[in-house]
This record gives structure tokens, C-alpha cells and sequence, in this order.
């Protein structure tokens, strides 16, 4: 039986990607052979390409004067390449530091340019979202990380501000509608919301690529992978493959307002019980609070591994938190069915009832 996959990545897909993917390792498309040994400039291929980048657009509505790109070193490596791509020397990057993830992206900055934090969260263990922030007019973006996987909070508003956005969206990133326009970058690692680890979405603006004067390597230039349809080298065809799996079942189920619905429900149905519940506590402040990854810790610390320990009849795997915030996290990413949340659910109450007998 398999197990509720509460994991935050590597996570869960929909079980008929995995069905689906596994079967095209054996035989694609009844060609006579696996997709593990096709070209990447095979028809077989190129067609896998174009449609994830139809139905990408499609999906988040991408206005037509952006590129959508494939490249390979998950989000760490846009750290490095968004800065590197963009920023020249003399020009600053603004960050709203909400997490590890933010920190990183500010760090690998600092190599090609200058930046500045003009909002942290650092000191509350970063349970909320910085709000109300100054951004700086003359700096060149501003880069923000909307789900902040590790802490469970998230930015839900695609806000206009005063100079171009930089959005990571690793894991949220198609469980909701986005308005695109109101960013010049978004990109997002595979592996929580579209397929398996190996690959990295970016959406860039046109007019931004061969934007920093610096001379680039050509692995390292978006200019030259949105000039060859990302196969200016060979990428990772397989997960490429999970990633149009996952966006057929998007658009199946009704697209990105539907997912919204879905993972509204879900987060609502944990934080209720998180909230009803006095054996435990969510992190996140209430009005930023993650829709994908839900932390929460037990009011009373000793409750900690006894509830790890208790859940292991249910079935449920990858609830225990990340190291610096302790406790649990449930991701419920898009895939993961409410009915795991429910048998969490159940679990934290069955909880509560052994306590109390
Ligand atoms: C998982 C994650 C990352 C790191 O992704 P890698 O693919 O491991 O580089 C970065 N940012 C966010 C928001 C994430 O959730």
C-alpha cells in the first residue's frame, strides 16, 4: 500500500504520472523504445518539449514576451545564474529575506553586483512574511521567494511594486493562478509541484535576456537556451517527460483555479485542526500561512517523538520538520489528496484521545 506522502521534496506526483512515466521507461508511445533511449532531437522528443511549453503558457496564462526555459542545477543554481544573467556590476538587487532559501539567493548575488535586504523576517525564525517593506526605486529588481518551504509561509499576492520582481517559486509554483506580468523571472525546481528532480523551470521576460554586459559561459546564458528551445546541450528528457505528465493532469482537472480550490481546502482542513487541537501549534503567523507546507509543533515538547511514533500505523511519511524549526511539516503539495490529510487529521486527534483517556 503506499504511503500518505507528506514529503517536501522530492515529493509526490499524481499516481498516473508515476504509472505513466514508469511505463514509458519500458516502451514510449509503443515505438519500441524507452524514452531513456531516444534523442533529445528525436520528433519523439521535440513534441514532449513543445507541448510542456504550450501547456505551461497555457496554464499560467504566459503573456507572449517571455521565454520559457529548461536548464538543469535546481533553484540553487538560479541563485547564481539570475544575478549573473541580470545584474552587472554597479547595479543593486533587492531581497526580502524569508528563509534559507532567500539567504542563499542574496549570498550567490553578491558575487556579480551589489545587493541589499530591505526586509527580514530572521528574527522570528522566520514565521511571517515582511510586509509593508520600502524597495529601493533605483535598484534593479527585487527578488522574493513566495513559498518559503522550510517555515510554511507564503506570499499570496502577485503585487505590483515599483522596480522588476524575481520570484522563486519553487514550491508553489502552479498551485494557484499567478499573474506572470507582474514578473520579469520566475523560476522553480521540478521537483515539488512538476515533476521529478533533474530539472528547473524559468519564465523570463525577453527584453531581460543578454541583460548583464559581464561575458558569459554559454551553459550559463539564458540567451543562448531560449535561442535553441533549451537543447543547446542535452537535457534531462525523462524529467522533462514527468513535467508534461504532471501539466496534462493540471489541465485535466481543471487548471490552476481548480488546484487553488483544492489546496485551499486542504491547508484549511490541517491548520483547523492545528488550531482546535491544544496539543499542538502551528509556526506561521495565521494570515501567512503556507498553503503548500503547513509546520507545526506539539505545545508540550515531549509530545514530539511520541507523535512521530503514534502516526507510524497510519501510514504517513515525511511529516517530521526541518532540523531549524523542529516539530512537523506536512507539505500538500498539489498532487498529495485530501484524503491524506484527513488521515492525518484523524491521527492528531486519535492523539489527543489517548492522552486524554
Ligand atoms: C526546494 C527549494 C529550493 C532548492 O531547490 P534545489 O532544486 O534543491 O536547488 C529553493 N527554493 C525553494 C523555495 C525551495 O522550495
Amino acid at each position: 500500500m503506499k504511503k500518505h506522502n507528506f514529503g517536501a521534496g522530492p515529493s509526490i506526483l499524481p499516481q498516473e504520472v508515476f504509472e505513466q512515466s514508469a511505463q514509458a521507461c519500458l516502451e514510449y508511445n509503443g515505438i519500441g523504445l524507452s524514452i531513456l533511449e531516444i534523442s533529445h532531437r528525436s520528433k519523439e522528443f521535440t513534441d514532449v518539449l513543445d507541448e510542456s511549453i504550450s501547456l505551461i503558457k497555457e496554464l499560467l496564462n504566459v503573456p507572449d514576451d517571455y521565454s520559457i526555459l529548461f536548464l538543469q542545477g535546481g533553484a540553487n543554481m538560479q541563485f547564481n545564474m539570475v544575478p549573473y544573467n541580470i545584474l552587472n556590476e554597479d547595479e543593486t538587487a533587492n531581497f526580502v529575506e524569508t528563509g534559507v532559501w532567500a539567504t542563499r539567493a542574496e549570498a550567490e548575488s553578491r558575487l556579480y553586483g551589489k545587493t541589499k535586504i530591505i526586509a527580514s523576517s530572521k528574527e522570528s525564525n522566520f514565521n511571517y512574511i515582511p510586509k509593508n517593506f520600502e524597495v529601493d526605486e533605483d535598484a534593479l529588481y527585487l527578488h522574493l521567494t513566495s513559498n518559503n518551504t522550510i517555515y510554511g509561509t507564503e506570499f499570496f499576492e502577485d503585487k505590483q511594486y515599483p522596480i522588476p520582481v524575481i520570484c522563486d517559486m519553487s514550491s508553489d509554483i502552479f498551485s494557484r493562478p499567478v499573474d506572470v506580468s507582474k514578473y520579469h523571472i520566475i523560476y522553480a525546481g521540478a521537483q515539488k509541484n512538476l515533476g521529478c528532480a533533474g530539472i528547473t523551470l524559468v519564465i523570463i521576460k525577453n527584453e531581460w535576456l543578454g541583460r548583464a554586459k559581464r561575458p558569459k559561459s554559454k551553459m550559463w546564458d539564458y540567451e543562448i537556451f531560449a535561442k535553441n528551445n533549451s537543447l543547446y546541450n542535452t537535457p534531462p528528457v525523462f524529467a522533462i517527460y514527468t513535467c508534461l505528465l504532471t501539466l496534462r493532469w493540471l489541465k485535466k482537472l481543471g487548471g490552476l483555479a481548480e488546484m487553488e480550490k483544492r489546496n485551499i481546502a486542504k491547508s484549511t482542513l490541517l491548520y483547523n485542526e492545528i488550531d482546535r487541537n491544544l496539543l499542538f501549534k502551528g509556526h506561521a503567523v495565521e494570515e501567512d500561512r503556507s498553503r503548500m507546507n503547513i509546520n507545526f509543533i506539539t505545545t508540550n515538547p515531549e509530545d514530539e517523538v511520541a507523535f512521530l511514533e503514534f502516526v507510524k500505523p497510519y501510514n504517513i511519511h515525511g511529516i517530521k520538520g526541518y532540523r531549524t524549526v523542529g516539530g512537523f511539516r506536512a507539505s500538500c503539495y498539489n498532487a498529495l489528496p485530501i484524503e491524506s490529510v484527513q488521515v492525518l487529521v484523524e491521527a492528531m486527534q486519535a492523539f489527543e484521545k489517548s492522552k486524554n483517556a
